[in-house]
């Protein structure tokens, strides 16, 4: 993977220009920008980005020069990063499972937050980092939908045995406070409701008055056409319960979205290597490349097409089966793909919000995966 140093006016023009083989991710450094400020803007406490969403320092060296302070860190290679991209950030070690290598050095690179889900990993914190100063965020998860996939099946703690933990944390003399993750492109807001209720009763349950509380990421981005996502009502409503649920004791609050800051920033190139029968598109990218999301967590349907004269195509729209290029034939996209029945081989597919967890997961599968990264001041075609 490597950033092109040359700045793009669009795609079309890159696409036309270089006729690339291979995929091409196209950044657009002020979008990403414009999507910072606006979550530092209206979300009502700190903007923490989850790196592992994207981790291309382009990414992190503009987020940082949009005002993003701070950085959700779930090892040491994330935290090195920072440290060498943005040495002032606040660090949030928030992956609840270390070994005692991990935090000896996350301590001495001056991590002073971590995030905590069982009583095992808490006696690890406490015989290696010190008290004084440092962040424990007690993370719980409670039965909740709204998600695209629930990431409390794996981590989080009941919401009996985050209290538990979380009085155990003040009486170790650490900051007390508490997260949860609500789970990736959670649409509906009322997850953070139940969740943001749930940490009042929590912290009351263990006569702990929190520091801070972390809200997780899980905003969604923006995958398809006329479904807008409602990230200012999700601002106003954490706000709202956050003040009727905690009253006088209201803690600080943090957020750590990746996908909702990054996605749309990235728009993804992709070739027709063929297409069969009128109805079988093979494109030189699939779920082993960056739409390695796609099956998880549902299409995208703000999708392009340009032929290789960079012109955008307008033919009626054509069900069609797509397949990425690898010789896998899991190697599809999900559902039937609407795409211009005048389109052929040699034309570029263009997926618009792509920007999240798509260089983060792409392979090398059957020698696939080859990605160029393209900057661009507009990302349509
Ligand atoms: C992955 C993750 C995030 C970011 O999630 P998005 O859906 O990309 O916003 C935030 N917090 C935790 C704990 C995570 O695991």
């Amino acid at each position: 993977m490597g950033l092109t140093k040359t700045i793009w006016t669009k795609p079309s023009e890159y696409l036309r220009a270089n006729e690339p083989e291979t995929p091409v991710l196209f950044f657009a450094p002020a979008i990403l920008q414009d999507t910072a400020r606006r979550f530092i803007a209206g979300f009502p406490g700190l903007v923490t980005y989850a790196v592992k969403s994207n981790p291309e320092e382009a990414v992190i060296e503009n987020l940082a020069a949009a005002g993003v302070r701070g950085f959700d860190v779930a090892s040491l290679p994330e935290i090195r990063m920072i440290r060498r991209l943005a040495p002032d950030a606040a660090l949030h070690y928030n992956n609840p499972v270390r070994s005692r290598a991990e935090i000896a050095e996350a301590a001495a690179l001056g991590v002073v937050s971590y995030s905590v889900d069982s009583a095992s990993e808490l006696a690890k914190l406490i015989a290696l980092v010190p008290a004084g100063g440092t962040e424990i965020s007690v993370r719980f998860k409670l039965p909740v939908d709204g998600a695209a996939y629930n990431f409390g099946a794996k981590f989080g703690a009941t919401v009996e045995t985050a209290t538990r933990l979380l009085a155990q944390v003040a009486a170790a003399g650490f900051t007390p406070s508490l997260t949860f993750h609500p789970g990736t492109q959670c649409t509906d807001p009322a997850a953070w409701e139940a969740y943001i209720r749930a940490a009042a009763a929590i912290a009351a349950g263990a006569g702990v008055r929190i520091a801070r509380l972390n809200v997780g990421g899980g905003f969604p981005s923006h995958r398809l056409q006329g479904v807008l996502p409602p990230l200012e009502a999700i601002f106003a409503l954490i706000d709202r319960v956050t003040a009727e649920a905690f009253g006088t004791d209201r803690p600080a609050l943090l957020c750590e979205p990746g996908r909702a800051l990054v996605a749309e920033s990235m728009t993804l190139a992709t070739r027709v290597k063929a297409v069969r029968d009128g109805v079988h598109v093979f494109l030189n990218d699939g779920i082993y490349g960056a739409l390695a999301e796609l099956p998880l967590i549902g299409g995208i349907d703000r999708i392009e097409v340009i032929d290789a004269h960079g012109r955008r195509r307008t033919g009626e729209g054509v069900e069609r089966i797509v397949f990425g290029p690898t010789c896998d034939s899991m190697d599809r996209l999900p559902g039937l793909v609407v795409l211009p029945g005048d389109m052929e081989e040699g034309d570029h597919v263009l997926f618009h919000g792509l920007g999240a967890y798509s260089t983060a997961t792409n392979t090398r599968f059957n020698g696939f995966g080859e990605l160029v990264i393209a900057t661009a001041l507009s990302l349509q075609g």
